[in-house]
């Protein structure tokens, strides 16, 4: 798969790109007041907000629904902020469309089913409206990128995809556990595809977000998505892992950008140096080894002379155990050391061999 670039089609993208707002949507003003806040933070390019919650269990707030598009549609005109909410249906992807919604996500409940990715694919062949696929909740790369790829196959180039952690069963330090090989896996296979990180869902503590951030740009993410509340503590959902724009601002200001050049030029030059002493070790290994076999050789001759088998058993045991000791010494392990030495007194006892054949048949 090829994806769009995020600077192609993200106007005055400023990298990490963060994506703000609310996790529900609950009234126009907290609507407006947060759209307003996050839109003054340099880095945020995208409001988020959710309208239809994918609650754990019923008798929750579900999200205000239809009536807040509304709201978003205002955002959209005032702050001039690209908009996206979480679609988990058809009737949704309609409803979004319909107001002028920018972006699409999908969440990481609807990930996780084939025929609801699905119906949202079918659901916007033909508009190349750019998509947002979370990873689903359990750990399976497969069903990640098969999600992204059903929207691919729907004409949609311009696919972000979120990593949000993932669920496990009792009690750990995260709310959704982040395992970054997996993303970095996606990333691995599908080099064009940007990928964000959301501190929050994988957090579930404000206090934590910062440092999540911090270490999706440490891997070379995006950007992230961060959710975004003006009175956090009374949100409607997700209360403790909300962060005010404030917070949010001080967050941003404090990353570590590790971007193309500097650092990495310092690796290069670094990585380089080092390069070449592992350069200078192989060639002393390989004059060492040189100089060894000749003495075996001097060794093979002797004995031929004198008429001793070329393998000697109990040679062999006494000099691995001082090689040991002294790799020991060195702070390398035993196998390593017996491995080397097996290879190297094989390759002795087989030369010592050739010339005992050799001096037979002459
Ligand atoms: C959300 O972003 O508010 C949300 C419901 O997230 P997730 O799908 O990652 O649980
Ligand atoms: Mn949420």
């Amino acid at each position: 798969m090829e994806f769009t670039a995020l600077h192609k089609w993200l106007p005055n993208l400023k990298h990490p790109l963060v994506i703000a707002g609310p996790c529900s949507a609950e009234t126009r003003e907290q609507v407006l007041k947060i759209g307003r806040e996050v839109a003054k933070i340099e880095q945020v390019k995208i409001f988020r907000a959710g309208i239809w919650k994918p609650r754990t269990r019923p008798n929750n707030f579900e999200g205000i629904g239809e009536e807040a598009l509304g709201w978003i549609k205002e955002v959209k005109k005032e702050t001039g902020l690209l908009t996206t909410i979480e679609v988990a249906n058809a009737k949704h992807v309609e409803l979004a469309l319909k107001n002028d919604i920018d972006i699409l996500w999908i969440g990481a409940r609807t990930t996780v089913n084939p025929f609801s990715v699905q119906e949202i694919a079918d659901a916007i062949k033909g508009t190349n409206i750019p998509v947002m696929v979370k990873n689903p909740i359990n750990a399976d790369l497969a069903l990640w990128e098969g999600g992204i790829e059903r929207i691919y196959q729907a004409g949609i180039k311009r696919i972000i995809a979120i990593h949000r952690g993932f669920s496990t069963y009792g009690e750990t330090h995260y709310r959704n556990k982040p395992i970054w090989k997996i993303p970095m896996e996606l990333k691995r296979r599908n080099p064009t595809l940007p990928i964000v990180c959301d501190p929050s869902h994988i957090c579930g503590k404000r206090d934590l977000v910062g440092t999540i951030c911090q270490r999706a740009l440490d891997i070379d993410m995006d950007g992230m998505m961060v959710e975004t509340h003006h009175d956090p503590d009374n949100a409607w959902s997700d209360a403790a892992q909300q962060v005010t724009p404030s917070v949010l601002a001080d967050i941003t200001k404090k990353l570590s950008l590790k971007t193309e050049y500097s650092t990495n030029k310092n690796f290069e030059e670094k990585l380089n140096g080092l390069r070449k002493q592992i350069d200078e070790v192989d060639g002393d290994i390989l004059d060492a080894l040189k100089r060894r076999m000749d003495v075996v050789e001097q060794i093979g001759t002797a004995k031929v002379k004198s008429n001793v088998t070329a393998l000697q058993v109990s040679r062999m045991g006494d000099l691995l155990a001082k090689r040991m000791e002294r790799g020991e010494k060195l702070g390398l392990t035993e196998r390593y050391v017996k491995e080397i030495y097996q290879v190297i007194h094989d390759e002795s006892v087989r030369k010592q061999t050739q010339i005992m054949k050799d001096s037979k048949s002459k």
